[in-house]
């Protein structure tokens, strides 16, 4: 839709927009002349709608999925049912054409199954994915705005800032130490200096220091540009239309499935070759008997419906995760989910609510207790619980002046309800300077910001240079105390400058942390009206001190019953904060972690030996004044000891640790792009709840993984036993090959499908995690599948040779051989829904909705296949008798009774293995 200039050129002048009229010129660094129409405060609402409906969204077409088609014979992409096409041939060939067409049919069938289920996976991970759009900061009519990066237009000016991901083609104009992950496009992965010097027309994409390519990083400093190109005429989107492709459903335990399915297949089919020649040469049957017998044994044999079923159970995870906030952005997440041994939390926002309100304000001779809740800035002051009129004392003030000045945050009202813009701990300074009787509005007015050290949490602080009206100019400095204690020669005291006292600030910071307060600290200096730029040297030395301000976050009410749940659960929870240690460890013991006294520092961390480190990440639960680089060896340490790691972050430089982490959270509200880009797993609401849900649900989809597999696995085994018990013994089938056709592709399919909407199981999180290589068919499993294949065989041989001694024809025999099989699958269904806890519960027998829809599905078409005609020419069924269904539906209960036992048996051998 959007075009690029004809010719960007960078080095004449001309930094090109799609319509020439419409163009910025850069006529040299630093003086950017505006042609005809985007002025410095940006584009116009209705411009930027034109140029929307003119160029269209800034969004690159979605990559092509399968058509329709193409994903239905996809379904004929199994070796199995290749092979039966191939058997349906040759049947009609040798004139069977009834058996042919059944076999054509149930193939049918058993495609549409896959088809329409597989499409339903397809489109809700789609949605899903739709979820994670990215965000665009634009300068428009003079506001900073946040919009979806999919309304940029050309034109637009564009505000980068760390971690963002460039939202599309962009000339840089203004830029403060800006560097740029390029690795998207060039896969240069050592970020770029950024400037805005014009480069030559014909140097190398990596060479054009001046230009910021959508998909990029930004990992440091900040920018305003214009952009230049959208969507698909970006250099990305150019690569981008070669490349463009979705990711299979695919994960390395489908694909060892999968794996396992081919190779189970191929024996299968070996094995019923030998078969064949045994029952032609050894036991007289005719070839084309014994053609149809091997069939149905390769059908028997073959879980022809296992990978399927198990692609759709993963995929609804995925949506159950997204449904309980947690996005997945790589599938192989949602495996390792299940098996997280260690989450390493974030504080602030995640544990708690990153909800900040000023409590306390402490100067160099008083502490003041700040009432009001929320950002409103209503609320007074009082110190020894005296109500205290804050003009009182200038060092307040001061500090308050500091406080508001060194922020980017502003404070909405609506509708009487005040929000923050920002970041909220900024906002809460903002309401404290309002209830000192500051307007922060009118200060900034009287001291305008010629320059500004952003936030970033290596330094721990944030700097402002400001110039007034009359030929002065201060720096204000806010950050962690004991950074900015390191800075400060001089206090504020009684209106007085005085030397600072750090034991004083020091017991202040403790006092205030043990309450479980943030604590900030505020300092000051002087300068000269010809201070034009903001560097390091001016503020890590002689600043004044003026003050700290202690603030609340409270827990968010769902984290302390998160913690826990991970307790039961075997799942080791660590908090990894920037904030302070005493504060740190109040929080902690505020949300019940298990051992919150012992903290350990971000220095002591970098103090530690590596096999220290190791120790020490395990036992300790809490990290205070941590790092992102601290975040990353903590990582390290615990995956060192053999711990599957989940480790949360936000920043650009948290990057590393989630990458490096075997599940990455990012944080969607929070987050910045990079975070998001490194993570596996994005919390849309930022909450340590969430990614306990989702550790639930990997739990789950692993589950019912491992039902799926225990209960195809003994059907075909029972079948396959059967079938080959008589041929080898010379006796008479008890199924016929197009019964267990019919058995396999369409009864055994509709059941185990069910298995993968499987709500959690009672005892999912008070277990602890598997082991991430643990084979999926453990010995538990091994045994189940054996006994229950027995059982199986016991069911439908006995039952067959019952009806033959009470003198019944050999095909009501065989009808009754089939129902008894399904029956028994239908009982069986029902057992494996709890692996380990007994079924028989109220809540076990009522069954779910999926399992309900699929048993009435399966006993309709049971009926017909028993009472229709039609199914009687077919698969030469007769109807049963009453009584005799009474006794099949009694087989059923026996095996479910029998299995009851089993678990009952199993469960207290292990716990007296637990006792030993
Ligand atoms: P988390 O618990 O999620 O790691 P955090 O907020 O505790 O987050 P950081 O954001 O890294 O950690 O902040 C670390 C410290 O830096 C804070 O305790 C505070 O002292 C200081 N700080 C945070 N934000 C600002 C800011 N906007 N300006 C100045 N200093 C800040």
């Amino acid at each position: 839709m959007s075009r690029r200039s004809p010719d960007p050129a960078f080095g004449q002048g001309a930094i090109g927009l799609a319509d020439g009229d419409r163009a910025w010129h850069a006529a040299a660094p630093d003086t950017v002349v505006e042609s005809t129409v985007t002025a410095p405060e940006g584009l116009s609402q209705a411009e930027a709608a034109r140029r929307l409906a003119a160029y269209g969204p800034n969004r690159l077409p979605p990559p092509k999925t399968r058509g329709p088609v193409r994903r239905f014979l996809a379904q004929f992409e199994n070796l199995l049912i290749q092979v039966l096409l191939g058997a349906a041939v040759l049947t009609a060939a040798i004139g069977h054409f009834t058996d042919a067409a059944v076999i054509l049919a149930v193939c049918l069938v058993n495609a549409a199954i896959g088809f329409a289920q597989e499409g339903k996976a397809e489109e809700s991970l789609r949605a899903i994915r739709d979820m994670l759009s990215a965000q665009a900061t634009v300068l428009r009519e003079g506001k900073r705005a946040g919009i979806p990066a999919e309304d940029l237009v050309p034109g637009d000016l564009v505000i980068l800032e760390p971690g963002d991901k460039v939202p599309a083609d962009i000339r840089l104009l203004r830029v403060k130490n800006l560097q740029i992950d390029e690795a998207a496009l060039t896969g240069e992965s050592v970020p770029v200096a950024k400037g805005i010097e014009p480069v030559a027309a014909n140097v190398p994409l990596g060479d054009r220091a001046s230009m910021a390519y959508s998909g990029t990083l930004v990992t440091y400093g900040q920018a305003t540009g214009v952009v230049v190109a959208t969507a698909t005429a970006t250099e990305i989107g150019r690569i981008s239309r070669l490349l463009a492709q979705v990711e299979p459903l695919a994960t390395p335990l489908l694909r060892q499935i999968a794996r396992f399915a081919r190779w189970l297949t191929v024996t299968v089919l070996g094995f019923a070759a030998l078969v064949f020649a045994f029952g032609v040469f050894a036991r007289d049957y005719t070839a084309s008997e014994m053609f149809m017998a091997v069939v149905s044994l390769a059908v028997a044999a073959i879980p022809e419906g296992l990978p399927a079923i198990l692609t759709i159970a993963m995929a609804i995870g995925v949506q159950r995760m997204a449904q309980r906030h947690a996005i997945i952005r790589r599938l192989p997440a949602v495996e390792t989910l299940g098996s997280v041994s260690v989450i390493c939390s974030d504080k602030t926002g995640t544990l708690t609510k990153n909800e900040m309100t000023v409590r306390a304000a402490v100067t160099g001779e008083n502490r003041y207790e700040v009432g009001g809740v929320g950002y409103a800035p209503h609320g007074g002051l009082s110190r020894d619980q005296r109500e205290f009129l804050p003009e009182e004392d200038p060092a307040l003030i001061a500090m308050a002046q500091a406080a508001a000045l060194c922020n980017e945050a502003r404070l909405r009202e609506h509708a009487g309800v005040w929000t923050v813009e920002g970041d909220p701990m900024e906002g809460a300074l903002l309401a404290f300077a309002h209830k000192t009787g500051l307007n922060p509005e009118v200060e900034a007015r009287h001291l305008p910001r010629i320059d500004v050290i952003p936030f970033e949490a290596e330094h721990r602080l944030m700097a402002t240079l400001h110039h007034d009206h009359t030929g002065s100019a201060v720096i204000f400095v806010k950050g962690a105390p004991e950074r900015l204690l390191t800075m400060c020669a001089t206090q504020r005291a009684a209106g007085e400058t005085t030397r600072l006292d750090p034991d004083y600030w020091h017991r202040a910071v403790e006092h205030l942390a043990a309450e479980g307060h943030r604590v900030l600290a505020v300092a000051m200096r002087p300068t000269h009206s010809t201070h034009g730029e903001l560097r390091f040297d001016d503020i890590d030395h002689d600043l004044t001190f003026l003050g700290l301000v202690g603030m609340i976050d409270p827990p968010r009410e769902e984290a302390a019953s998160a913690v826990a749940e991970c307790r039961s659960a075997g799942i080791r929870v660590k908090m990894i904060t920037g904030d302070h240690h005493v504060t740190a460890r109040a929080i902690a013991a505020q949300i019940g972690f298990a051992n919150s006294r012992d903290v350990l520092t971000g220095p002591e961390i970098e103090a530690l030996s590596e096999p220290e480190l190791r120790r020490r990440a395990w036992e300790v639960d809490v990290f205070a004044r941590a790092a992102p680089e601290h975040k990353l060896r903590l990582v390290e340490a615990l995956q060192a000891e053999g711990h599957v790691v989940a480790m949360t972050g936000d920043g650009v430089n948290d990057a590393p640790a989630l990458r490096r982490a075997d599940v990455g959270v990012a944080m969607g509200v929070k987050g910045t792009e990079a975070a998001k880009e490194a993570a596996e797993t994005v919390l849309a609401d930022d909450n340590f709840a969430s990614i306990v849900a989702a550790v639930r649900e990997g739990r789950t989809v692993y589950d019912n993984l491992k039902k799926a597999i225990v209960f195809l696995l003994p059907i075909n085994g029972g079948e396959s036993l059967s079938i080959v018990a008589a041929i080898l013994l010379g006796l008479t089938l008890p199924i016929t090959p197009l019964q267990i056709l019919w058995v396999n592709m369409v009864s055994s399919v509709a059941l185990a499908l069910a298995l993968a909407f499987e709500p959690t199981e009672p005892d999912a999180m008070s277990r602890p995690p598997r082991a991430l290589r643990e084979p999926l068919l453990s010995g538990f499993l091994a045994w189940r599948i054996a006994m229950v294949s027995t059982l199986f065989l016991l069911g439908i041989f006995g039952m067959f040779e019952w009806a033959i001694v009470k003198g019944m024809e050999v095909a009501e025999a065989r009808t009754i051989a089939v129902n008894t099989l399904v029956v028994l699958e239908v009982f069986y269904l029902f057992s494996v829904r709890y692996l380990r806890t007994p079924s028989l519960t109220i809540k076990g027998v009522l069954g779910t909705r999926p399992v309900l829809i699929a048993v009435a599905t399966v006993v309709v078409l049971q009926f017909i296949f028993t009472y229709a005609s039609v199914m009687e020419r077919f698969f030469d069924t007769r109807p049963v008798a009453f009584q005799d269904g009474a006794v099949i539906l009694a087989v059923g209960i026996a095996l479910l009774v029998l299995l009851e036992l089993e678990k009952r048996v199993m469960a207290f051998l292990r716990s007296r293995r637990a006792l030993r």
